[in-house]
């Protein structure tokens, strides 16, 4: 599409949105409902295709995107209402004098969506439901390597009978995404690199478009010497491998406790050579291709980097030999710090680096030691430790004993610090992100004179504020004074 046709787009999903704005919230969710049972009708076909389009497992593409999804449906579904409701501040002692605050949470009007490949039907669709049941009409550009799966999300909602140009899909790389920052949304939730976020951040700028930005992570897993290693070791694998890796919430920086390393290493080497990989539609595999060939190639120089500065491959490396394909081998190192680019950036591809580390100070400092911050995961089975590190940690959100599952959740919210973006997805405060407040604050006028505060002024009104104050925040006899000096100045301005 040019960008006249992405204009055309935005503009007829303005016309649309007062119309969507005024149905219930009731009858918003009939058509997410709809849609969701299309969903789960088709889903071994969609699956199919998920996993055909973007290279992941069958298994992943059920369990990643689609039952995610489901569940993200059905929740926004029931509770955007009263995730929405008025909400009411107290106002203290300015109560008893007839006052009162509420805020309300109204649509932005036109939303656009801007997604990546690397879960081309959850990450979008899961935000569309969300902008659409807060009252948004939704323009939405899914990534140029996955869009046959974007295309599922328009005929889900054509089938659900959604009214014309309340959701629009359109497709195209990264010019078409620009041309919908400058095309008159309302509000634009980007969700892919950190470069790509910067652009668009830039973008915005030029007329203030509030942006919610969810980029990368570089996501440490801090392992102590009393964690469950199996566990642990089960659970840093998947963490590390699942979707190849294309996950911003991959555990990508492995710091084991040095009385413990060895056997996590053990661990983690055996499960890893277990694992099987090949064509993502094969339902016997565990590991996939690779989405795109610009990624495998990124995460390809980082590790062949690592190798020339002496990191030492326990497993993996290079591609694998038996398939052709993007077939990146689930990769291990060891022998490296932060000053090897594969700890320091984001890898976004089947590589774990496994360092060990020595006191739980360390730790921290090692996990807080990167310029992306959106998980961190902890594996210990000392409460009271896992509490004071989660506390300690810079991170969007603390996972203690597992990895990864946090984005399944509808009801927490998604994102977090430093270049991992800004604002947040899923849960209230995600949906909050999606709509304007409005504060409506109410004079009942108990007192029906016309306030001191107004004109005219005169010294009078300013002694009386003075010593007002001094009544209100002050201490001991210089307040009992204060107050004593604006009854007097209250009747002088009352008389006046
Ligand atoms: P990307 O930034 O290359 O592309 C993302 C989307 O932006 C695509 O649809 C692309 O066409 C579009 N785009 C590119 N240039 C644009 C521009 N100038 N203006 C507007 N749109 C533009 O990212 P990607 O390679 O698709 O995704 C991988 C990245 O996404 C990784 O860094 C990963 O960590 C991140 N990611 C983050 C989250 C999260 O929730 N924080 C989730 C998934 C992926």
């Amino acid at each position: 599409m040019n960008e006249n046709d992405v204009r055309v787009a935005v503009t007829k999903a303005h016309q649309a949105q007062a119309d969507w704005q005024a149905l219930s919230y009731k009858k918003r969710a009939t058509y997410i409902l709809k849609a969701k049972d299309i969903l789960l009708r088709d889903s071994d076909k969609i699956a199919a295709l998920i996993s055909k389009e973007n290279g992941k497992p069958l298994m992943e593409a059920f369990a990643h995107d689609i039952m995610p999804v489901l569940d993200l449906m059905l929740y926004f579904s029931k509770n955007t209402e009263k995730l929405l409701a008025r909400h009411k501040i107290h106002l203290g002692k300015w109560e008893f004098v007839g006052r009162r605050s509420y805020i309300d949470y109204y649509p932005y009007g036109v939303v656009g969506v801007i997604a990546p490949w690397n879960f081309p039907l959850s990450i979008p669709l899961g935000e569309v439901v969300m902008a659409l049941m807060a009252g948004n009409t939704v323009v939405c550009k899914p990534s140029e390597y996955t869009p046959l799966v974007g295309n599922v999300m328009s005929d889900l909602f054509k089938e659900a009978g959604l009214p014309n140009d309340v959701f629009q899909v359109f497709q195209g790389d990264g010019a078409v995404g620009a041309h919908l920052v400058g095309a008159g949304c309302d509000k634009i939730v980007f969700t892919g690199s950190v470069n790509t976020g910067k652009k668009i951040m830039a973008a915005c700028a030029k007329t203030l478009i509030p942006l919610t930005l969810e980029l990368g992570g570089k996501d440490p897993m801090i392992v102590f010497e009393d964690a469950d290693l199996d566990l642990a070791s089960s659970a840093a694998v998947w963490g590390a491998f699942c979707n190849s890796g294309q996950i911003c919430a991959s555990v990508e920086r492995v710091y084991v406790h040095k009385e413990v390393y060895d056997e996590f290493l053990s661990l983690i080497i055996s499960k890893t050579k277990q694992l099987r990989q090949g064509e993502g539609v094969s339902e016997s595999i565990d590991v996939g291709a690779m989405t795109a060939k610009m990624q495998l190639d990124k995460v390809n120089a980082q590790v062949q980097e690592a190798v020339q500065r002496g990191a030492n491959i326990l497993t993996g490396g290079c591609l694998n030999s038996k398939l052709s394909g993007l077939y990146f081998e689930p990769t291990i190192l060891t022998e490296v710090d932060h000053s090897f680019t594969v700890v320091k950036d984001e890898t976004f591809g089947p590589v774990m680096p496994v360092m060990p580390f020595d006191i739980e100070e360390q730790a921290v400092k090692l996990a807080n030691d990167s310029e992306y911050a959106l998980n961190a995961y902890i594996w210990g089975r000392d409460w009271v430790r896992n509490h004071r590190i989660a506390k300690k940690l810079i991170a969007g959100t603390v996972t203690i004993n597992d990895s990864v599952f946090t984005h399944a959740l509808p009801q927490t919210p998604w994102g977090g610090p430093k270049l991992s973006g800004m604002g947040r997805t899923h849960g209230e405060v995600g949906l909050k992100d999606l709509v304007r407040m409005r504060h409506v604050h109410e004079n009942e006028c108990v007192c029906k004179k016309k306030y001191f505060w107004w004109y005219p002024y005169s010294p009078e009104k300013i002694t009386l504020f003075k010593n007002l104050s001094i009544a209100m925040y002050g201490k001991g006899l210089p307040r009992l004074k204060a107050l004593f000096k604006y009854f007097k100045a209250m009747m002088k301005v009352r008389v006046s």
